[in-house]
């Protein structure tokens, strides 16, 4: 007997919000060309990550009919910017709720999600996303989220969808892999062939990102024991959220989310397992990185570059500004030479430059020459820079340079480290506790009480 034919209304609403940044994320920082998306628009707007991997799944069964819902992009500020306001949430959630009701009836809701949304007034926005489609298409409907491993949450979210698929590496490499899952098992769950039983656990650790890379033990070995877990049990899915601190929100942490097929005694068993293991790896989860003050670190750089230990990478994890101008001073003050510094956001600058009628495309770079052989790039926004080919300017090629500074904490290791084309890598921070540092006990914090976890507390799990 041929399946029922399938509507699933597919929804986008994401963002890394670090709440310590003075500019809110606001109205016009989501609408742009291309923003908000809908239908194959959206459909179609990010191949290769969570949106391209179920799309090209769930198009893989007969009679699956995909319906894109009016949803904003990633803002233009990337993740450089603080609170969304509550105007932007309730402007794009409220046109969500409306094409749902009016696109309608569905059988399942895919939210391609990030996790680490900070919304002035709401607490947990993911949660309430879910609520809200919910209260649309009903208990019989399945609701399925794909996650950045850097989400902050609780039980609440799936306490209102049925299913959450999240990255498990970091760098991102498997946001495809985890969308095209999350396409499968909403077509199964509606289908009746899988029958979600969720546990969610949180434990007390909060970690900074820098720390984070699963490149290494013992990252590398809490996401190997996520994989044994779904490898040897079928139908068992494991997320590990390994939290963004850089939000005031309440549900920062680690957290684990067990997803099985009506067990929910084995999803039980499976969290306490990933709990208990990383309670007891906590010591060891916050000494991975080494992190040095800026001029230290500039000084190392320099005395690679001697040794010829070239290129060398300095990766200011700190800023998340992007304005941030430390390594910029040492380099001239300890005389560098050979350096490309990308990039200093300097959105006053750029914008002069374009009412002086200064013509480019795309992301309109500056790059400007100093010292001996030194090229600072000035973009409008926070740029992390992944791959040494993003950096190519008119008279400048990242081959001429022996020292590269960059801001980014992990996912640089993919085009810097993982590809064997550093030499040297330095990981910086300023001396003052900034907005992304490794001393989470420098923020103004005012919804997390920091006591409460390992390694600011005398704190006990479970
Ligand atoms: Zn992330």
């Amino acid at each position: 007997m041929p399946h029922k034919p399938i509507r699933i209304a597919v929804l986008h609403f994401a963002h890394e919000t670090v709440t310590f940044l003075a500019n809110d994320t606001t109205l016009e920082d989501f609408t742009y060309l291309g923003s908000p998306a809908r239908g194959e628009a959206l459909l179609a707007h990010d191949p290769k990550s969570y949106m391209g991997g179920f799309v090209k799944v769930a198009r893989e069964y007969e009679g699956v009919e995909l319906v894109g819902i009016e949803s904003p992009l990633w803002p233009r500020t990337g993740t450089g910017s603080g609170w969304i306001t509550t105007e932007a949430y309730e402007t794009f959630l409220g046109r969500m709720i409306a094409g749902l009701k009016a696109e309608g009836p569905f059988d399942g809701v895919y939210l391609s999600l990030h996790g680490a949304m900070g919304v002035r007034g709401v607490p947990r926005p993911e949660a309430d996303i879910a609520r809200r489609v919910r209260g649309v298409v009903g208990r019989k409907a399945f609701i399925v989220g794909t996650f950045d491993p850097h989400g902050n949450e609780d039980e609440q979210f799936l306490a209102e969808a049925d299913m959450a698929f999240t990255v498990k590496y970091f760098p991102h490499y498997d946001s495809h892999l985890q969308g095209q899952r999350a396409a499968r098992m909403l077509v199964r769950a509606i289908r009746g062939d899988y029958k979600p039983a969720t546990v969610t656990m949180k434990v007390p650790i909060i970690t900074p990102t820098v720390l984070q890379w699963t490149g290494a033990s013992p990252w590398m070995d809490m996401v190997q024991r996520a994989l044994v877990w779904e490898a040897r049990e079928p139908d068992v899915y494991v997320n590990v959220f390994f939290g963004f601190p850089f939000a005031d929100v309440p549900d920062v942490g680690l957290t684990f989310q067990v997803m099985t097929n009506g067990d929910a005694a084995l999803a039980r068993k499976v969290a306490d397992d990933m709990a208990s293991w990383a309670w007891r790896r906590r010591e060891a989860l916050l000494n991975t990185a080494k992190v040095y003050p800026i001029p230290e670190g500039v000084r190392l750089a320099k005395q690679a570059t001697a040794r010829g230990e070239v290129p060398v990478v300095l990766a200011d994890h700190s800023d998340r500004s992007g304005y941030a101008t430390w390594i910029l001073k040492e380099v001239i003050e300890q005389d560098l030479s050979d350096v490309l510094i990308a990039t200093i956001a300097d959105a006053r600058a750029i914008d002069t430059l374009k009412v002086k009628g200064v013509k480019a495309d795309g992301s309109f770079w500056v790059s400007v020459g100093f010292g001996r052989g030194n090229v600072v790039v000035i973009s409008r926004y926070l740029t992390q820079i992944l791959y040494p080919e993003e950096l190519r300017g008119p008279g400048f090629t990242v081959d001429q340079f022996k020292v590269i500074a960059i801001k980014s904490r992990v996912h640089f290791r993919r085009g810097f480290d993982d590809s064997g084309f550093a030499k040297t890598i330095l990981l910086v921070e300023p001396a003052d506790p900034y907005l992304g540092t490794v001393r989470l006990d420098g923020l103004p914090y005012k919804n997390v009480d920091l006591k409460k976890f390992y390694p600011y507390g005398d704190v006990s799990f479970p």
